[in-house]
């Protein structure tokens, strides 16, 4: 049995980006970038009105402007203003040449086509996004490591960038053993219970921005096992299984395994739930099997499955906990194994939830969060702080 500490070591050692591709834009999203993405255009491009209101050429001594233009969002003409005169702007027009404030209207008193305001409150360059004030052609504006969310899809368009460089992401198969299996739109004969690692592995990838996703199901059967580890690894980068990698006699997964020439990292670990985790590779590709169990397959998926496709498509320090939090409640264990117990945080605390035990996932009802107890603690007090790690 090898530790927790030294099992996330491994994997980090073992931790390789499988190449660059382009995608376009709207495709990037939950990607990392590969390379710095420089704007295309000045943004803005041109001088425009922050506000519903009227360009001035302001003159200090003057208080009366006369109205000469109208100037709608998206109209492309150029103009000039004079000497007092004024134009009607409205919020993201181009301001005229000569413009050095825009009034919003709810200061200007108007007459036929005449406007007057107090110039007290008039300041230079009032209301006025000026050219390039967000960044201007050429600049960097979204650096290599940078995960694409909706927000970097929204600076990157504004900056008329449609295509960007990104890490690939992987091609990954799932293999669910067990004889005891039924789908959930199937009734269940006795001794049967329902799939449900299918439906929590798949969305946990999809939630990870991973799209090719392959499921098998296998029966408990050695050559079976075999052949289907052999045909999912042939057609993806990165193969997860559940089920079957415990002791018991009809437990295959590692000896299918180690047929198909996997080359194991790590077995066993000193950890509750989720002992029995395998993780290995062939050549480039990663293999995890987990327990059957199924609040311990979304248990070792959240602590080794995700960091480990998380770095591999470019992000950093995705082994780290998202806080170290006091906790609400107090929680004993033997020492000897590390924990990973199922919490709800938040900005306060942590709290442990009743409802522990590995085939029990109602507790997913409430939790948040995975909280890690070291193997060496015995017990912990309220306000005894604990590694969270988020579940989503
Ligand atoms: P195993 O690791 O194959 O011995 O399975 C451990 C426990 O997890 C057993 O109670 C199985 O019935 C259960 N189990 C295995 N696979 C699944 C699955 N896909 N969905 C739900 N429970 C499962
Ligand atoms: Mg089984």
């Amino acid at each position: 049995m090898i530790s927790v500490g030294e099992s996330i070591e491994i994997l980090k050692s073992n931790i390789q980006t499988l190449g660059i591709e382009k995608r376009d834009l709207i495709d990037s999203i939950g990607c990392v970038l590969a390379s710095d993405v420089l704007a295309k255009v000045n943004v803005p491009s041109f001088n425009n009105s922050a506000m519903d209101g009227y360009a001035i050429c302001f003159e200090s001594e003057r208080t009366d402007y006369q109205v000469k233009y109208n100037i709608q969002a998206g109209d492309t003409h150029v103009y000039t203003l004079n000497e007092n005169e004024a134009a009607r702007i409205y919020t993201g027009a181009p301001v005229p040449k000569n413009t050095n404030a825009v009034i919003q209207q709810e200061i200007v008193s108007v007459n036929g086509s005449n406007i007057s305001f107090d110039p007290e409150k008039v300041k230079l360059g009032m209301n006025i996004r000026t050219l390039g004030s967000q960044c201007f052609e050429n600049q960097i504006i979204a650096s290599q490591g940078v995960l694409v969310t909706p927000a970097i899809l929204g600076l990157l368009a504004s900056a008329g960038v449609f295509e960007v460089e990104v890490y690939k992401m992987p091609k990954v198969s799932v293999i669910i053993t067990g004889n005891e299996l039924q789908k959930p739109n199937h009734e269940l004969e006795f001794g049967q219970i329902y799939n449900s690692n299918e439906f929590a592995l798949v969305g946990l990838l999809k939630s990870l921005g991973i799209a090719q996703i392959k499921t098998y199901q296998v029966i408990d059967e050695l050559t079976e096992v075999e052949k289907t580890i052999q045909t999912a690894l042939a057609e993806s980068d990165f193969l997860i299984l559940t089920g079957g990698v415990s002791v018991g006699d009809y437990d295959f997964v590692k000896h299918a395994l180690e047929n198909n020439q996997v080359n194991t990292l790590l077995y066993k670990v000193k950890q509750k739930p989720g002992k029995p985790l395998f993780v290995g590779k062939k050549q480039d590709k990663w293999i995890f099997a987990l327990p059957g169990n199924p609040a311990a397959v979304i248990t070792c998926f959240n602590q080794y499955v995700k960091p480990c496709l998380l770095a591999i498509v470019g992000n950093e320090n995705t082994f780290e906990p998202i806080a170290v939090l006091p906790l609400k409640n107090t929680f004993k264990k033997p020492t000897g194994l590390t924990f990973f117990v199922k919490g709800k945080y938040d900005y306060q605390g942590v709290e442990i939830l009743q409802g522990q035990e590995s085939f029990n996932l109602l507790s997913f009802n409430v939790a948040n969060c995975i909280v890690k107890i070291e193997d060496n603690i015995e017990s912990l007090e309220i306000g005894s702080l604990v590694e969270v790690y988020p579940l989503d």
